[in-house]
Formats: structure tokens, C-alpha cells, sequence
């Protein structure tokens, strides 16, 4: 037994388990090389947070680089656009990668790859259809059929895929198929797919090529030709791992008879409550007008949750409270609020607003008076200091902070009853005015000059706090709530289930489960002067309601907030 030198793993995660493990036996030199590999088709999502913090995080704990690889081997539906967003919110998580790679950077070398294999007999040009490849596929239990092509000389192999990359086939008439084992119990070796025919220009490479490596073949010769020594990825994986060993031993051959050589682990995918995740999906959302563009506030892509006011921080704290296994799980979407809720309670600027306005007139302060009161910017950060908040006799209270006939546990407004103005004066709650229709418009009531918060003599006791904002002195503002955007607890299987039923397509069954109340506009809110300000303000407390930031459509004539989540899980509260 060797003693002292085996690496520790307590408290690792089991993928650091494993790079500790490596790293001790100097495997690939002692070198730690990972790569973060998007296929830029859409925007990342909050699963790809998961495997961002992962393949960076891991790289940056042990002293090993991450890259950034674009997959981008299917130029019908990659765009610039979605690569520039990728890294845009790369950085906003906090990480920064080495070298930028592309899977096409290797079209070369992997065409090359193909025709090598081609002679070698490896390889061969299937003419057959989509369809007859599939049944001739068999099941796990019951091996398959070999296509009529399968044993056809090599020349034509050559010259076959040389037309095809020529733009002279049509799209699906031909593709090249790896020359394995029909009968493998493992599905992925039944002779697959290593490249097809797209017809369609590369953002890239533009019509340089008409003939593409699928996935199984460009991933793993992609880490291979970069030096990548973990190969991180999500469970669906597992069964592509022999494939991906088989081709990096088949590419590695004759060249490099180190041990240096890519391999892939797999880990669970991140898969919360009341939310749809994958690319595809969200796509659907976008362009068919269910939510508002990619950075929609309510969407779980890196850019909707940013904009909805979420740290960084928040959303890392989050990934690695779940952590990583191998087992597939449905996270609480109420652990990431309250991730976030966490964060912000450390970074957020204290301010007041009112959503839901009613007037207090305070019928003894001296008409036209106005006073500065003080508020503290962070009771987490005194350093922080305070601001000015204007008080008068005229203020705007929310409309819940009033009952008129109140049960006995109501502390807040209600005639005869007395609370705390936050930062300000005790006042005695009077008579109100109603309209017409009785709703209640106006209260009224009464201040003690004695007890303004901070003087001596204003430790008297009160039950309640209120917080408010002088009428003459706050800003309107528009202001955003958000709820989930489904109905159901877990809208991946769910739209399976639908589809399945009903034979219908991702957007009807999408149609069935979506909340129609996610989003509620509330047009008549006021917030305090220090607010409209202070525009560069990221993260605020909208004093007991919750933490909120600026929209991007606010600006200084029209002030409009996004909640980011509120104070309390309300979900668990509501019954839900
Ligand atoms: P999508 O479902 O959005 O299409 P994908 O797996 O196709 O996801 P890619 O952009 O192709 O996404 O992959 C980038 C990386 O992010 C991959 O390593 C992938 O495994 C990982 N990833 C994608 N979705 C999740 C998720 N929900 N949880 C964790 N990792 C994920
Ligand atoms: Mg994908």
C-alpha cells in the first residue's frame, strides 16, 4: 500500500475524483485540457451553466486550460449571431477560455481522416435512403442487416464521396458509413453515419464543403487534434463512449503511442421544475411567438435570466449546490431562487417603490414641509453608506398596507391602529375616502414630531413597518412580475407525453401547457427619485416586496423593472 501519496477525495465531486486520479498517475503528461462544446444553433440555456462551471471550473481548480469549441458541423441551423451570444454569456458567468476552436477548423483533417479510412476498407458510401438504414438497424437484441453496399471496392467509395462533397449528390441520397459491426449489441457501432451530404452554405466555411462529419465524428477527433485530456459532457453520452474511444484509437494510430488521448465522462443533465431546457425547444418558444425573443425575462437562457436581474454569482452558487452525479434528477426551481435570493441579499441596493398605490395624507404635517430622510443602501454592507429619501405630508403607501376592517393580527394601517414610516415617523392611522364605487383613495392620518427614527425619544414601539414614498417626490414606473411559463411540473416528459398522445407537433403540445398569467404588467407604480438616478444600478431591493433591476426597454422617460424573484418563495405558499 502506498501511503501519502494517494491523491484525497474527500468532498471532490466524482469527476474531480477522477482528474485527481489522473493527474497523480501522469496521464497525458500530467496535463488537465478541457473544452466547452456548443453547437451554436441557439443561446445557452441554464443546463449549459451547469457544464460551463464544470469544464472551466474544473480546468481552473487544477491549473488546465478550458476551450471554447464551436461544433458547428451543421451549417443549416448555426448562425454568427448565436456564436456571439455564446461567448457574450460565457463572460457574464465569469469565465474566460484559452483558445477559440471550431469543429470546422478540422474539416481538413477529418475529410482526410474519412478517406484514409475509406481505403483501408474501413469505410464505404451508402447509397440507400434515411429510412431503409434505419430498419435495416435491428434492435439491441436483435442484430442487423448489412447493407447491399457495405463490401463495394474502395475506388468507388473514393470516388463517390469525392462527388458528394463536389455538390453533385443530392442531399440524403448518399452518405459515408464507418464499416464496424451490424451485430453489436452497442447500436451506435452498426455501421454509422460519419458523414452526409448539406446543401446549404457554412458560416464558416461557406460553400468550401457540401459534405459533413456528424457529431460521433468530429467530437471526438476534434479533442484529440486540440489535446483535450477530459472530454466533459451529459449522460445521454454514455452509450457514444465506445464510438468515440474506437474513433480516437483509429485516429491516433501509427502517430502518437503515448498515452495521450482524449476521454469522455459523463455527467447528469440539469433538469429543473416548470421548465422546458434544450435549444431545440427554446427555438420553437422564439419563433413561434410564445415568449418574447431569447433574452424574454422569463425564458432560462443565460440572457432571459440576466435580464430578469439574476447575478452570475447567484446562478453559480445554484450549479454548485446541486453538483454533479451520474444519475438523472429534477432539480427544485425554487433551490435557484433561492441561490439568487442569497446573492442578492448581499448585493442589492436597498430602495423604495410602490406597486399597488393608495394616498396617505398626513393631516398635521405642516403643508408645503419636506424633509431628507435617511436610507441605508445595504444593511449587509454599512461601508455602503446611505442615500436621501424626501418625505412629506402627501405619500404614496401600497393599497394592501390598508384595511379598513381589519382582522386582529393586522399590524399595518387601519383606523385608529399606529406604525412605523420606515426611516421616518410613527403615524396614527384616521378615516379614508372612498370613491363612488367604495374603493378606498385617499387615508388619513396623523404624525408624532417625537418620533422620527434616529432621534432620541423615537424608540417608542410600534408593531408594524410601512414603507412609502412622498407623492411630489417619487418617479412612475412600469413594473414586470413574472411567474412560471408552465403549468406543469415537468414539461420535458410531459410534452413527450402529449405528442405522443395526441401525434401532435413540439408547439401544440406547448400550447397545452404554457401559464397564460406568467406575465403581469403593472402600469401605475411609483419608485424614488434615487432610482431613476441611478440607471446603472444592477441589482435592487424593492424594500419588503423583492429584488428587482432595470429592463432594457426602461429609460429615463419611462422607467420599467423586472422582478427578479421575490422575498419569500411564494410558489410553495400559493398551494403550488
Ligand atoms: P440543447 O438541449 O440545448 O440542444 P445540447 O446538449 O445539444 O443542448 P450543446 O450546445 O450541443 O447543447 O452542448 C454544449 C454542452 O452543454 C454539452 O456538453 C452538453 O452536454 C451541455 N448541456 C446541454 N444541456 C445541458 C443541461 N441541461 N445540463 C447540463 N449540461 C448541458
Ligand atoms: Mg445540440
Amino acid at each position: 500500500m502506498i501511503i501519502g501519496n494517494s491523491p484525497k477525495t474527500t468532498g471532490l465531486n466524482f469527476i474531480e475524483q477522477i482528474v485527481e486520479k489522473d493527474l497523480a498517475e501522469g496521464k497525458n503528461g500530467g496535463r488537465l485540457q478541457t473544452r466547452f462544446p456548443p453547437e451554436p444553433n441557439g443561446y445557452l440555456h441554464i443546463g449549459h451553466a451547469k457544464a460551463i462551471c464544470m469544464d472551466f471550473g474544473i480546468a481552473q481548480k487544477y491549473g488546465g486550460v478550458c476551450n471554447l469549441r464551436f461544433d458547428d458541423t451543421n451549417p443549416t441551423k448555426e448562425d454568427m449571431e448565436y456564436m456571439d451570444s455564446i461567448r457574450e454569456d460565457i463572460k457574464w458567468l465569469g469565465f474566460e477560455w484559452g483558445n477559440e476552436y471550431y469543429a470546422s477548423d478540422y474539416f481538413e483533417q477529418l475529410w482526410d481522416f474519412a478517406v484514409k479510412l475509406i481505403k483501408e476498407g474501413k469505410a464505404y458510401i451508402d447509397e440507400q435512403s434515411s429510412e431503409e438504414i434505419a430498419l435495416q438497424k435491428g434492435t439491441p437484441t436483435r442484430p442487423g442487416t448489412e447493407s447491399p453496399y457495405r463490401n463495394r471496392p474502395a475506388e468507388e467509395s473514393l470516388e463517390l464521396f469525392e462527388k458528394m462533397n463536389r455538390g453533385e449528390v443530392e442531399e440524403g441520397k448518399m452518405v459515408l458509413r464507418a464499416k464496424i459491426d451490424m451485430a453489436n449489441p452497442n447500436m451506435h457501432f452498426r455501421d454509422p453515419i460519419i458523414y452526409r451530404v448539406v446543401n446549404h452554405p457554412h458560416p464558416r466555411t461557406g460553400t468550401k464543403w457540401k459534405a459533413y462529419p456528424m457529431y460521433d465524428f468530429a467530437h471526438g477527433q476534434s479533442d484529440y487534434f486540440e489535446g483535450v485530456t477530459h472530454s466533459l459532457c451529459t449522460l445521454e453520452f454514455v452509450p457514444h463512449r465506445p464510438l468515440y474511444d474506437l474513433f480516437v484509437d483509429w485516429v491516433k494510430e501509427g502517430k502518437d503511442l503515448d498515452d495521450n488521448r482524449p476521454r469522455q465522462y459523463e455527467f447528469n443533465k440539469l433538469n429543473l421544475n416548470y421548465v422546458l431546457l434544450s435549444k431545440r425547444n427554446l427555438l420553437v418558444m422564439v419563433k413561434e411567438g410564445l415568449v418574447d425573443g431569447w433574452d424574454d425575462p422569463r425564458m432560462p437562457t443565460l440572457c432571459g435570466f440576466r435580464r430578469r436581474g439574476y447575478s452570475p454569482e447567484g446562478i453559480r452558487n445554484f450549479v454548485s449546490k446541486i453538483g454533479y452525479t451520474t444519475f438523472d434528477a429534477l432539480n427544485d426551481f425554487a433551490l435557484l431562487e433561492s441561490a439568487v435570493r442569497e446573492d442578492l441579499n448581499d448585493r442589492a441596493t436597498r430602495v423604495s417603490a410602490v406597486l399597488n398605490p393608495i394616498k396617505l395624507i398626513i393631516d398635521n404635517y405642516p403643508k408645503g414641509q419636506t424633509e431628507e430622510m435617511l436610507a441605508v443602501n445595504n444593511p449587509e454592507h454599512p461601508e455602503e453608506g446611505e442615500h436621501n429619501i424626501t418625505f412629506s405630508g402627501e405619500l404614496w403607501i401600497e393599497r394592501d398596507d390598508f384595511m379598513e376592517d381589519a382582522p386582529k393580527k393586522y399590524f399595518r394601517l387601519t383606523p385608529g391602529n399606529e406604525v412605523r414610516l420606515k426611516n421616518a415617523y410613527i403615524v396614527k392611522c384616521g378615516d379614508c375616502v372612498k370613491d363612488e364605487n367604495g374603493n378606498v383613495v385617499e387615508v388619513h392620518c396623523t404624525y408624532d414630531p417625537d418620533s422620527k427614527s434616529g432621534m432620541p425619544g423615537a424608540n417608542r414601539k410600534v408593531k408594524g413597518t410601512i414603507h412609502w414614498l412622498s407623492c411630489e417626490h417619487s418617479v412612475p414606473a412600469e413594473v414586470r412580475l413574472y411567474d412560471r411559463l408552465w403549468k406543469v411540473e415537468n414539461p420535458r416528459d410531459e410534452m413527450a407525453a402529449i405528442r405522443e398522445e395526441k401525434q401532435c407537433d413540439a408547439l401544440t403540445a406547448m400550447q397545452e401547457m404554457i401559464n397564460p398569467d406568467s406575465l403581469q404588467v403593472l402600469k401605475n407604480c411609483y419608485v424614488e427619485k434615487f432610482v431613476a438616478e441611478h440607471p446603472e444600478m444592477k441589482y435592487m431591493q424593492f424594500q419588503r416586496i423583492g429584488y428587482f433591476t432595470f429592463d432594457k426597454e426602461a429609460n429615463p422617460e419611462h422607467l420599467v423593472f423586472n422582478r427578479t424573484v421575490s422575498l419569500k418563495d411564494s410558489w410553495k405558499k400559493a398551494g403550488n
